[in-house]
């Protein structure tokens, strides 16, 4: 049995490039945004040092396809296992770069470890075809081969799942990486490596660059032995990797912003409702691209609902993560609070009105009361942009078409969801949603075992399930002749 790594040894301060940890000669500093306290300091890099780590995963990307899958496999179980051994550590340094709940963070852990176990099983799965030929003496067939290199750029709100869930693919597919966590949340990344490297993933096979996102993502999106860029973040930055990665025409997947539906039938089971929309709009206080953004009830249910959702959202504890009664951290930054506070106050401005919270907290800091805005109508910023944090703003709706057409009317696909205890409903109105995930009496739609992934502005490519795997291999046909 391994020994356990402590704290303080997966509490990273430099950066990992083909096997090597790399101390930098510049550094910044990581905040946690429930004290403002100094958590580490990790190497501020560059063009430079990517094109270093490029070259490396390049390097160790020839033995690592020509590994059997089952090796590959075998060492994706063994960093799973390192991975839950630790959860605990992990935890913790995930809350003190980022703020959510030690519980939920213990939750992301789980939820990351699960892509990792889920494609040590898939990377022996990567099956071929062979094609019935039209011709007598000729054979087709097809095979999947690993992209090559992968350059993988990864956003703050789960540092450590939208990273394992990139990564695992990758490697079980034969593929290499080079990652750029946010510069908010490095540390569960560096933590992460630091774990594949005591599984024994070879040299080169992970590497970890932080530092300026500009110039590392220049290096990413240009450089010839970059085969995919996979991506999850904003719309604007995302629309802006494409273009950048067109002039090399690398394979590019995009895991962009939601701006997701949540519908209440008046036929709904009104406290499951409640229960769905406390999940999908507050955890990680509502700081995911899955969360419920415009919620909508029918006009029959419409009090019952706003009154149940409040007095829930009366009960959210508010204050640091490490603190185990607290069910509601801090928002990522000043600019995370600036933009709640904008959209509130444009709501307010229109004619909406406060049921619960709707201003700064008490704490101080990045931290903001829980919300709920009644009378919110379709013209207010707050049911058009991506809120990213913890306010539920109910519009009211007359019938089922209605709110299908104010359901579809946004450039964002990613997730939707309604509550119905109509069969046919359910059917009708899953059919009819513009997003590549529907969540049907659920507020929770996520599981290494589904294609998690958005259409419209939100993006292409899917992330777990067997379809996870397709984003990372490239298909090649064979013709055999002259048989
Ligand atoms: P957010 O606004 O939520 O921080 P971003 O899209 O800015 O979302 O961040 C997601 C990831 O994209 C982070 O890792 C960030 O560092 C990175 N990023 C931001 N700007 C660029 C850029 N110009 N090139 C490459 N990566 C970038």
């Amino acid at each position: 049995s391994t020994t356990l790594l402590t704290h303080d040894e997966l509490l990273a301060t430099r950066c990992y490039i083909d096997g090597q940890w790399i101390a930098g000669i510049q550094h910044f500093d990581v905040i946690n945004p429930a004290t403002g306290a100094v958590v580490s300091s990790v190497p501020l890099l560059g063009a430079t040092e990517t094109r270093l780590a490029i070259a490396a995963a390049h390097k160790a990307g020839v033995s690592w396809k020509a590994l059997p899958a089952k090796e590959r496999s075998r060492l994706l179980r063994r960093w799973f296992d390192l991975v839950v051994a630790h959860t605990e550590v992990l935890a913790k340094i995930l809350t003190a770069e980022m703020g959510k709940p030690l519980a939920e963070a213990r939750g992301e852990i789980a939820y990351g470890a699960s892509y990792i176990e889920w494609f040590a099983e898939e990377a022996k799965r990567v099956y071929g075809d062979v094609i019935p030929a039209p011709q007598t003496d000729k054979r087709f067939v097809v095979l999947k081969q690993p992209v090559g290199v992968v350059a993988a750029i990864t956003p703050w709100n789960f540092p450590n799942a939208m990273l394992a869930r990139k990564l695992a693919p990758a490697l079980a597919a034969g593929c290499t990486v080079v990652a750029k966590p946010a510069e908010q949340t490095p540390l569960s990344a560096l933590a992460l490596a630091r774990l594949a490297e005591l599984a024994g993933i070879p040299r080169g096979v992970i590497n970890i660059v932080t530092g300026d996102p500009k110039t590392i993502g220049g290096e990413m999106t240009s450089n010839p032995l970059v085969r995919k860029l996979t991506f999850t973040g904003s719309t604007g930055i995302g629309k802006l990797l494409i273009k950048q990665c067109a002039d090399t025409v690398k394979r590019v997947s995009m895991e962009l912003g939601g701006n997701a539906p949540f519908i209440v039938f008046d036929d709904a089971n009104i406290d499951a409702a409640v229960r769905g929309a406390m999940d999908s709009k507050f955890r990680n206080a509502g700081q995911t691209c899955v969360c419920a953004n415009r919620i909508y009830v029918q006009d029959g249910v419409y009090e019952a609902f706003a009154e149940k959702l409040a007095a829930a959202v009366a009960r959210l504890q508010v204050g640091n993560g490490m603190d185990p009664a607290v069910t509601q951290g801090p928002l990522i930054d000043a600019k995370a609070v600036a933009k709640v506070q904008s959209h509130i106050s444009d709501a307010l401005a229109q004619g909406a009105t406060l049921a619960a919270g709707g201003a700064p907290h008490a704490l101080g800091g990045f931290f903001f009361e829980p919300t709920v805005l009644r009378g919110v109508t379709p013209a207010m910023l707050i049911a058009r942009e991506e809120t990213f944090g913890p306010v539920a703003p109910l519009l009211r709706f007359r019938d089922e078409a209605d709110v299908i057409a104010q359901a579809n009317a946004s450039e964002a696909g990613l997730a939707a969801y309604f509550f119905t205890a109509d069969t046919a409903r359910v059917w009708r109105v899953a059919e009819a949603l513009e997003t590549g995930m529907v969540g049907i009496n659920t507020g929770l739609i996520s599981s290494e075992a589904v294609p998690f992934g958005g259409i419209k502005q939100s993006g292409y490519g899917r992330e777990g399930s067997h379809y996870g795997m397709d984003d990372y291999l490239d298909v090649k046909y064979f013709c055999l002749g002259d048989l």
